[in-house]
């Protein structure tokens, strides 16, 4: 039996490409350094992947920064701000163009902005939103695939290409895209044909649109398609793969496709068997049954996958044993993992081991189960002791889960909630805040490396950061700002810094998964019951509201963020372990407010992109999620104001959930957008205050004070007095001059605003709670 692998992380060792990267577009290295850099680590991919006896081995899967950009260079859709070098040009002007569309930058003299970033289906990968329409004229550049492949074949291992497949790449651009399919379809078949002759068997085309939602007529485009594919292509053989979920109606369709192979996600979408049978088997056609998954760190119950193997050998042609996709979305290999509690470390598998878990599998179905009875026995044994281990179930946590309220809602209603807390806070009309991180320093950094390495003890390092407390409080006294933050400067990363401090949680050291580009995050992974075994951000949030007499806003981070930015176990739903993340929260939430913290902030950026792929799984999810995060708030007193932030303007999927938050005020961004959604907020029945974020954090641009003027009179016109002021993300990456020039000439606008409206002239908001602290 062989086995097929999607492709592994491209970041090399000790992240290698992004150091290359970073080093090369800050002019500190040359092109031929990067892609040296680049051809080692996809030698050493190779070159594991052949050791560890995988048969299908991917080619092309490495990318400088995106596969779909990667694509859109092959396929030639390359909009006309990037310019068009002559083919074959050089090596460092390609590069250019590749990252200029990538990152923005100079293109003959003027900056041009860069392709849009956006998330890979359910995943925290994002990857470049291919630009198509009238400017851009197919053409195809095999040069990068056929590159590899025959780098690959020069070291002796076989591959198959890999290119993303022409109904996705459309798609990902946008749905009415898809009419640009056909026409890429005969570029495709170029593109197929080259490879053939550079001595490709299999060519892989990837499409995880397939498991969308998809429309009667996307699913005959896609036929079509393939037909097309398929007929006109004899040689290489075509394997059409699918990945993050079931394929719902298209199974009918990849069934009578005129391709050899069909790759299908058993891991994220169990329901393909079931699929698969209905639909009467594959026939002739092979089978990639992806059951080792690429999207979670837990080790392969190989028994489990057996007998599913066993039973797809009956619904196809040959049967490969498969990855469920791409192992670039985990960290790559545990034996650089020192740290790891040796308890949890057997339950774990990276991409290194899961390679073994393919080849075990491989032998187990060709030479039968007692040709691996020593690892079947060795892995039946780790998973029950992980199944039995104490670490992993809390009695109190249990007893806990079991009791919470199965619909916690705070008693006082929200307007009511208003009066209470303008009464106890005493703030202004449109009152100004920010998200919470002010700019991380190298200093902080530094001081912070020092201290994990331990040369810096606790008590120099707090007093560090409590200097830097003081002075972000400072700053923001200055500025003028109403409900101030402490910064974060404790905080690396708003995940991470909780999971570090929860029971139920272990970090990998390294464990680096690429973000994008070169940007990488290292998820904690969630083993066990949580709980919250001391207070986190009690001390911090009490020594910053020590140092004012303003409004100090407690920062938590919610319980679904830290659900979707975690590996998740797969021991039970993920709306119990939701459930007892919101409990641990609402612990901490409950401590603030005895110490009398009157704002507390509980940040969901994580919320919206937790829902399901399939609309019809979306409704289950919203209501576990914003259960989840109403057990962390819900202990609020009325007087306790609830914030929460979302870091995104497309709040149009999860709009009716947000009054199922039961928040007091939400901030989101809208800068980019021009506050389309304020009006939309409102129509969807949010009661609360909003502040949509009235400037960009992401450019280093100063928003002049009379742009910041024209945006919160718009949005005062549907928002009234429940408007606030504040940016549209936190300032973590932003330089301090930058914020405090930002900061200054938006409170400014919020006071001219403020005075406009309190002298009664046109949009003036109606009510009268809030009272302006020291006048206009
Ligand atoms: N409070 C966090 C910050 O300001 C929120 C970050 C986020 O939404 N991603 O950094
Ligand atoms: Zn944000």
């Amino acid at each position: 039996m062989r086995t097929a692998v999607h492709g592994l992380s491209r970041m090399g060792r000790r992240r290698a490409l992004k150091w290359a990267l970073e080093a090369y577009w800050a002019g500190r290295s040359s092109a031929d350094e990067l892609l040296a850099v680049a051809g080692e680590i996809r030698t050493s991919n190779w070159r594991r992947l052949a050791n560890a006896g995988i048969e299908f081995i991917p080619s092309n899967d490495f990318s400088l920064y995106d596969h779909v950009l990667d694509t859109a260079v092959a396929v030639g859709a390359i909009p006309n701000r990037f310019g068009h070098p002559p083919q074959g040009s050089d090596t460092g002007s390609d590069l250019a163009r590749y990252f200029a569309m990538a990152r923005g930058g100079e293109v003959d003299g003027s900056t041009v902005v860069p392709l849009e970033l956006t998330k890979w289906f359910d995943t925290n990968y994002h990857h470049l939103v291919p630009e198509l329409g009238a400017n851009v004229a197919f053409a195809p550049n095999p040069a990068k695939a056929v590159a590899e492949l025959t780098a690959a074949a020069g070291m002796g291992v076989s591959t198959s290409p890999v290119l993303l497949g022409p109904f996705t790449f459309v798609l990902r651009s946008s749905p009415e895209a898809l009419e640009a399919l056909d026409p890429l379809v005969e570029v495709y078949l170029d593109l197929l044909s080259e490879l053939g002759t550079s001595g490709a068997d299999w060519v892989r085309l990837d499409e995880p649109a397939l498991v969308e939602d998809r429309t009667p007529s996307e699913l005959a485009a896609f036929a079509r398609a393939y037909r097309r594919l398929g007929e006109a292509t004899a040689h290489p053989q075509l394997w059409v793969s699918t990945y993050f979920g079931h394929v719902g109606e298209a199974m009918a369709i990849l069934r009578d496709l005129p391709v050899a192979g069909v790759g299908l996600d058993f891991c994220a979408g169990h329901e393909n068997l079931e699929l698969l049978a209905r639909a009467g088997g594959f026939g002739e056609q092979t089978l990639f049954a992806g059951v080792v998954d690429g999207r979670n760190v837990w080790a392969n119950d190989l028994i489990a996958s057996l007998d599913l193997l066993e039973r797809l050998d009956d619904l196809c042609g040959e049967l490969v044993v498969s990855s469920s996709c791409s192992f670039l979305h985990v960290p790559d290999s545990l034996a650089v993992e020192t740290a790891l509690d040796p308890a949890v470390r057997p339950w774990l598998a990276f991409a290194q081991e899961k390679l073994d878990e393919l080849a075990v599998l491989g032998r187990g179905l060709t030479e039968g189960r007692a040709a691996i009875a020593e690892p079947l026995g060795a892995n039946r044994e780790t998973l029950e002791r992980r199944r039995r281990s104490a670490l992993v179930a809390d009695p109190a946590v249990r007893r806990a889960s079991a009791q919470a309220p199965a619909d916690p809602r705070r008693p006082t209603p929200s307007d009511a909630r208003r009066a209470l807390q303008r009464a106890r806070l005493d703030l202004p009309l449109l009152p100004t805040t920010t998200i919470g991180s002010f700019p991380q320093t190298n200093e902080v950094r530094a001081l912070r490396a020092r201290w994990r390495k331990g040369t810096l003890p606790d008590p120099d390092y707090e007093r560090a950061l409590r200097a830097q407390v003081d002075r972000v409080v400072a700053l923001q006294e200055a500025v003028g700002l109403d409900v101030l933050v402490h910064g974060e400067p404790e905080r690396d990363d708003m995940v991470r810094y909780f999971a570090e401090r929860l029971k139920g949680f272990v970090l990998p050291e390294e464990g680096w998964v690429q973000s994008y580009g070169s940007r990488c995050v290292r998820p904690p992974i969630l083993f066990g019951d949580i709980s919250r075994p001391a207070p986190i951000t009690l001390g911090w949030t009490i020594y910053a509201q020590s140092r004012t007499s303003k409004p100090m806003k407690g920062m938590l981070t919610g319980p679904i963020t830290m659900l979707r930015w975690s590996y998740v176990r797969d021991d039970q739903p993920h709306a119990e372990t939701a459930a007892q993340l919101g409990l641990a929260i609402g612990e901490e939430l409950a401590d603030l407010q005895e110490a009398r913290i009157g704002v507390v902030q509980v940040d969901e950026p994580g919320l919206r992109e937790g829902l399901p792929l399939r609309m019809g799984e979306r409704a289950e999810y919203l209501a576990w999620a914003t259960r989840a995060f109403r057990l962390a708030s819900h202990v609020a007193a009325p007087t306790t104001q609830v914030h929460t932030h979302m870091c995104y303007a497309e709040l149009g999927d999860v709009l009716d959930s947000l009054e199922e938050l039961d928040v007091d005020v939400l901030s989101f961004e809208a800068a980019r957008s021009e506050l389309a959604l304020v009006g939309a907020l409102k129509d969807a029945g949010y009661r609360g205050d909003a502040g949509p974020g009235v400037y960009d954090v992401h450019s280093p641009l100063v928003p002049s004070t009379a742009d910041l003027d024209h945006r919160l009179r718009r949005a005062l016109e549907a928002l009234g007095d429940r408007l606030w002021v504040n940016p549209d993300c936190g300032l973590k990456t932003r330089r301090e001059e930058e914020v405090t020039a930002a900061l200054a000439n938006m409170v400014a606008a919020a006071r001219s605003v403020r005075s406009a409206v309190g002298a009664g002239q046109p949009n003036a908001a109606a009510g009268a709670g809030p009272r302006e602290r020291g006048g206009p």
